[in-house]
């Protein structure tokens, strides 16, 4: 059986676990066995429709305890749960980064972190994977029993079968001692950024915090999450949440919006696996063109007043 760890935010099913389930699906298809799914904490969701992505069977463990997310906690029930898995399939963002490395070390399971595509059975089970923060691949063949996948965030896509799951309750043990991790505080602007599909993101280019109007009138038009630059940050123009980057966070959206960023290494890391990259700088040799998909030349403060105009007269 190949289980997927279905990931959750304030009680709805986070869109990377549509994706991790889809992809979960096709390696059981290819691996000739079923997808089953391990959600915790209270959800609202339908839990059936992850029926749709492939997954035969879902089990839950709707306690309350587990609605704030504790890496031990979590790991503990995970690793109960996987006891007939041969493959455990996570999305490669916060939690997954967290449970899946101690889950591999609880179940003497290889772990594949950043998967980038689906498993080559031909020759063993090997897994291609993005290093050196995107910049290059690496085969990685898994020897044991047990195999972890931790799947970069759009790297496969989601992929809709129809059909309906089986909601069974899974039967764990929570030691409310152990509960040790205490939510006090939600810190995220309207779109969450690893979730995002489109993000604005602005840079030392904008001069100032008081010139982000721009970035957050186009995100609010376009539904996108907006994120900044590490300097922007370290200088307190923005909330550090909103860094993306080597030492930030990695996002992954289908459109990446960069306003007044120059393009550095240590930026293109966390973004470069973003569909499409929009890129307005005033310098034609910002080294962001490079990594672009689309290129705007020019000043921000003449170019984002029209792009804002021209997607609000699109949306009239
Ligand atoms: P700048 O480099 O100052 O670039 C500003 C850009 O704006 C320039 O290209 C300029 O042409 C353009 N510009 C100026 N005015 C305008 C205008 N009016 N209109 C349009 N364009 C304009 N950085 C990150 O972002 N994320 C990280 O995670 C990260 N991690 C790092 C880790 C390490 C170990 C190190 C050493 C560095 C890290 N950095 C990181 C910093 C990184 O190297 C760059 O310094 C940083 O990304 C530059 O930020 P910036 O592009 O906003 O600013």
């Amino acid at each position: 059986m190949v289980l997927v760890f279905i990931d959750q935010a304030a009680g709805h099913i986070k869109k990377s676990s549509f994706e991790a389930a889809s992809y979960a699906a096709k390696v059981a298809e290819l691996t000739g066995t079923t997808a089953e799914a391990i959600i915790l904490g209270t959800v609202a969701d339908d839990l059936s429709q992850l029926g749709n992505y492939g997954i035969t069977k879902v089990h839950t463990v709707a306690d309350a305890s587990l609605n704030n997310f504790d890496a031990q906690v979590y790991t503990k029930i995970i690793t109960a749960a996987a006891e007939n898995a041969d493959v455990i399939v996570f999305s490669q963002n916060t939690t997954g980064k967290a449970v899946a490395p101690r889950l591999s070390v609880r179940l003497k399971a290889g772990l594949v972190s950043g998967a980038a595509a689906l498993p080559e059975l031909s020759n063993g089970f090997t897994v291609k994977k993005t290093v050196f923060s995107g910049k290059a691949f690496a085969n990685i063949t898994v020897t044991t029993a047990k195999k972890i996948i931790a799947l970069n965030p759009n790297a496969y896509g989601v992929i809709t079968t129809g059909g309906s799951a089986e909601v069974v309750p899974f039967n764990a043990t929570i030691d409310a001692a152990k509960v040790t991790v205490e939510s006090v505080d939600l810190v995220k602007g309207e779109v969450p950024l690893g979730e995002a599909d489109i993000v604005v993101s602005g840079g030392r280019g904008l001069k100032g915090p008081e010139n982000w109007g721009m970035i957050t009138d186009l995100a609010h038009l376009l539904g996108a999450a907006t994120a900044c630059s590490r300097p922007v940050a370290d200088i307190h123009w923005r909330p550090h949440h909103e860094h993306v980057g080597q030492t930030g966070l990695a996002i992954a959206p289908n459109l990446y919006i960069a306003v007044g960023i120059s393009g550095a290494i240590q930026h293109l890391a966390g973004v470069n696996r973003s569909k499409t990259i929009v890129v307005i700088n005033k310098d034609p040799e910002a080294p962001f063109f490079k990594a672009a998909d689309y290129g705007i030349v020019g000043d921000a403060f003449e170019v984002m007043p029209k792009i804002i105009d021209a997607v609000k007269k699109l949306k009239a």
